[in-house]
């Protein structure tokens, strides 16, 4: 019952659905076949879409808009949403990433099963598939073109096939190639297949028109040559089949309706229907077929998105690795502090439309408050300590031994939270901005001769300060103001205006703080043709050490935290210890970027 945004591709699925979904048959593939078992026994009158991750890097935050986009279809219209590793290209793909990408895509929420478990078994509606289970039917199709004269090997060197390519305003040139007969194609494509030619001696291609005004249908390739160990399949190949066409088979195999991708592939569709045409009329693929649909990139301003550029980062320590919680992959985002549920709510306000767009930052920030701000318990910390030393502490407790309890609530809005429980002495930790020797106009804190508030303590009067031999500021003095304790009758009888944030000096967890700000200087740091390197913000990640109220001893890592007047922090999942604390700063507690 949650209303969600409508956009276009809603539009196309209830009016398919309305329309009397029309199921496929059967599954592809011939039974016995690797394909036809890969399908399982699924329903087949359901909407099915994909999520088709490349394994080859890590995602980020504009994956997670194809993820939710594509589960949240499936969900929302009672469909299947298949995870589906396109691991076709063995060179770049490693199991580490297939581990990775489905650890992401579970902590975003998503479940699946394997297929053969059904459609709904357990409550799922996603289901775990490899593209690389369907080698032996990608090739028994390639076959199938060959011997129907819609496919032939070529010989020509790779700058020569490029050149005859032609470009947008040149029509291409045939391949002296092209004219083989099927059997001589045949004959050559088993040869690429047994092994007996080296990589890059040719590539089988399709024969569609070297004159069309789309480039890739000017006999886009097929297979190509590369003896690479695959992750799946080992050594069995030494020719693996291309994208463009393995992508249609893995949809029409798995019986996708709904084909959800970027905009860029959308000069790719003409061949996507092609082929999948050519196949269904030899009686290879069932209908109906696949549709593909394009929708505009999610881009996230201040990041990059580019598994290229992401990787530059990294490998040119310009980060500290893929999970570097500057960075905008997920693994990254997680350990900065965003929940799940924020990059979600995020991404499905974005909906889907059928351009690009650009996503401030501060938007995905906004969905971290709103989720944080009714579950993090509150905290005090201080982050750029200076000392406050109480003159009269023994005069109003009789010594300064004495430790005076305070309390607060973990949640103002959550009493189930409980108490937090810390403690006056003579000595606190305060921030230094909290105290100016000459208060500029409006300055309602620490300073000579002025009243403020210790929060959840007392009121108190500063009465100057301690400097150093250069004149730094070595500690802030005060007396308390008897009878004004928080919560106490009469409390309220001294006004302020200035309320103080501190840490008990006896008390004080001693942290590292790492404070995160933007990646880069700028909100599209990879338009146009700029160095995005040279747009990194120098500040992007700034390490201090200050001090924690003691209810947040032990706190295990991954919590996410409010500290009052600071913003959202989290226990850093890899280097947080009990003992020695690491906390990263998520985002602050209103947008004050560029202010
Ligand atoms: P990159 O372009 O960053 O290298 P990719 O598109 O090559 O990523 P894949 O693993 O092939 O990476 O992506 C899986 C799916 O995620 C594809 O369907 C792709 O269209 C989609 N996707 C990738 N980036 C975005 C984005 N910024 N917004 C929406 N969807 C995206
Ligand atoms: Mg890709
Ligand atoms: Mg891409």
């Amino acid at each position: 019952s949650v209303v969600k945004p409508s956009n276009f591709l809603r539009a196309i699925i209830e009016r398919d659905l309305e329309q009397g979904f029309q199921p496929a048959r059967h599954f592809g593939g011939s039974p016995g076949d690797a394909a036809h078992h890969a399908a399982g026994p699924l329903d087949p009158a359901k909407i099915r879409t994909r999520f088709p991750p490349e394994p080859n890097g890590y995602l980020h935050i504009g994956h997670a808009k194809s993820i939710c986009l594509n589960f949240g279809l499936a969900r929302d219209y009672g469909g299947i949403c298949h995870l589906r590793f396109d691991d076709t290209n063995p060179e770049k793909e490693e199991q580490e990433y297939v581990d990775a990408i489905k650890e992401m895509v579970a902590w975003l929420g998503w479940t699946w099963d394997s297929p053969e478990a059904g459609d709904g078994a357990g409550g799922t509606t996603s289901h775990l598939f490899y593209a690389s289970n369907y080698f032996d039917f990608m090739y028994r199709a390639a076959e199938y073109l060959v011997s129907q004269g819609l496919a032939y090997v070529d010989e020509q060197t790779p700058e020569a096939m490029r050149a005859n390519r032609g470009d947008f305003s040149t029509p291409g040139t045939d391949s002296p190639f092209r004219g083989r007969s099927p059997e001589e194609n045949l004959t050559r494509l088993r040869e690429m297949r047994d092994g007996q030619h080296p990589d890059g001696a040719m590539v089988l291609r399709a024969r569609i028109d070297m004159a069309s005004p789309n480039i890739n249908m000017r006999d886009p390739a097929l297979y190509r040559i590369r003896r690479a160990t695959h992750h799946n399949t080992g050594d069995k190949w030494c020719i693996y089949p291309m994208y463009t066409y393995a992508h249609p088979i893995e949809d029409a195999l798995e019986c996708i309706t709904h084909s959800v991708c970027t905009l860029e592939f959308e000069d790719q569709r003409p061949f996507y229907d092609w082929l999948l045409e050519r196949l269904a009329e030899g009686g290879l693929l069932a209908r109906p077929l696949p549709h593909q649909y394009e929708f505009g990139r999610l881009n996230l301003s201040y990041v990059v998105t580019s598994k290229r550029k992401l990787r530059q980062l990294v490998q040119e320590g310009h980060v500290d690795g893929w999970d570097d919680p500057r960075m905008p992959t997920l693994v990254g985002m997680r350990r900065r502090g965003y929940t799940p549920e924020s990059i979600r709510a995020m991404v499905e306000s974005t909906g889907a439309s059928k351009t690009n767009a650009w996503i401030d930052y501060a938007v995905l920030d906004g969905y971290l408050r709103a989720d944080l701000e009714g579950k993090a318990a509150r905290a005090m910390a201080v982050l750029d300590p200076v000392p406050l030393k109480l003159g009269n502490y023994a005069d109003i407790f009789g010594s300064i031994e004495h430790r005076e309890p305070c309390s607060a609530p973990a949640h103002p809005h959550v009493p189930e939270l409980g108490q937090r429980q810390f403690s006056l002495g003579p000595e606190l930790w305060i921030e230094r901005e909290d105290f100016m020797e000459v208060p500029s106009k409006g300055y309602h804190r620490l300073f000579p001769g002025n009243k403020a508030r210790l929060k959840y303590g007392y009121v108190i009067e500063c009465t100057g300060c301690e400097k150093d031999a250069d004149g730094n500021i070595t500690a802030v003095l005060a007396n308390l103001v008897p009878d004004t304790k928080s919560g106490t009758p009469g409390a309220d009888a001294v006004k302020v205006k200035g309320v103080i944030t501190w840490v008990g000096a006896h008390e004080g967890i001693a942290t590292e703080l790492r404070l995160y700000d933007r990646l880069f200087t700028e909100a599209q740091p990879d338009a146009g043709d700029r160095n995005f390197l040279e747009l990194l913000n120098p500040d992007a990640k700034r390490v201090v050490r200050g001090y924690l109220e003691p209810s947040l001893k032990d706190t295990p890592p991954d919590t996410k935290v409010q500290f009052e007047r600071h913003g959202y922090f989290v226990a850093d999942r890899v280097d947080h210890r009990a003992q020695s604390p690491v906390f990263n700063k998520i985002t602050g507690l209103r947008d004050s970027f560029g202010k």
